[in-house]
């Protein structure tokens, strides 16, 4: 099916053990053109080969999925939940999350891929100590950004307005706001008067939500690639689905699609991967 010459998921997470390049056709059938690749938050490897090993798999996963005919963009960096495997075992999270992120920054200046992520804080609430070794690493992580002008996608807790304003300023300190995006953001977040480029997740809802607001936005599934776990995450096909819906809805689609499928995340990433 074609809805139009681009529709890009900004955030997926697919893995040779999940349905790998069945998810990959999957959307493909529904309309779907492009897709940002993120790491699979797997503990598989040993701390000490952890992300050169995760990055080589998300990288060589993102060109198996190229292959079949998708543009990918591809996100490698430290997940802030891997703060409590490098802990668990013994190690020095702050010191292995660094080197992750050093390790991070040399591949995507290399080109194997784009941009940093998902950094920031864990999604549900954690003792002072880990909050604020995780606002370190994401200092830490900007900064190394800021140096090599790479784009840099957050991952933290459902925030509300304060939230926002407190991580904006946070950024601002360390990096140019325009460079950082927001990933699963809910669609009342684009209400909120920070600058923070936000990713919506791809229901119903969010997306009717998120173009009333006339704001910049981009629309994401967090596919999660999981066989074990069938109908608990939201499907890969759903952005291709909400483009059809928008398609349906709105006069003005094509301007719509434009803007949240090429102008806006062409800006993020900075180069043109989506004409293949
Ligand atoms: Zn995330």
């Amino acid at each position: 099916m074609v809805l139009y010459r681009t529709v890009f998921d900004n955030f997926v997470h697919i893995r040779r053990a999940g349905y790998f390049l069945d998810a990959a056709r999957e959307f493909v059938k529904y309309g779907g053109t492009s897709m940002n690749i993120a790491n699979f938050p797997d503990y598989i490897y040993t701390p000490d080969s952890h992300y050169e090993k995760l990055y080589s798999e998300t990288v060589n996963v993102s060109r198996a999925v190229w292959k079949t005919g998708i543009n990918t963009v591809t996100t490698i960096g430290p997940y802030p939940l891997d703060y409590f495997y490098f802990q668990s075992a013994g190690k020095d999270p702050l010191e292995y999350m660094k080197k992750g992120i050093d390790l991070a920054a040399c591949l995507i200046i290399n080109g194997e891929a784009d941009a940093m992520g998902e950094v920031g804080y864990p999604h549900f609430p954690v003792d002072e100590k880990i909050y604020n070794d995780s606002g370190e690493i994401l200092k830490y992580a900007l900064d190394v950004c800021h140096d090599r002008n790479i784009p840099l996608i957050l991952h933290t807790e459902d925030m509300d307005k304060n939230g926002y304003l407190r991580i904006e300023e946070l950024i601002k300190k360390h990096y140019k706001i325009e460079r950082v995006m927001k990933h699963h953001a809910n669609a009342r977040d684009i209400s909120f008067n920070d600058s923070i480029l936000k990713s919506v997740v791809a229901s119903r809802n969010n997306v009717k939500s998120a173009i009333e607001s006339k704001k910049n936005f981009l629309l994401e599934t967090d596919y999660t690639d999981q066989k074990e776990k069938p109908g608990k995450v939201i499907p890969v096909f759903s952005v291709p689905k909400r483009a059809e819906m928008i398609k349906n809805s709105y006069i003005d689609y094509m301007e719509i699609f434009h803007k949240i499928f090429e102008e806006v995340p062409f800006r993020f990433y900075g180069k043109d991967f989506f004409n293949k």
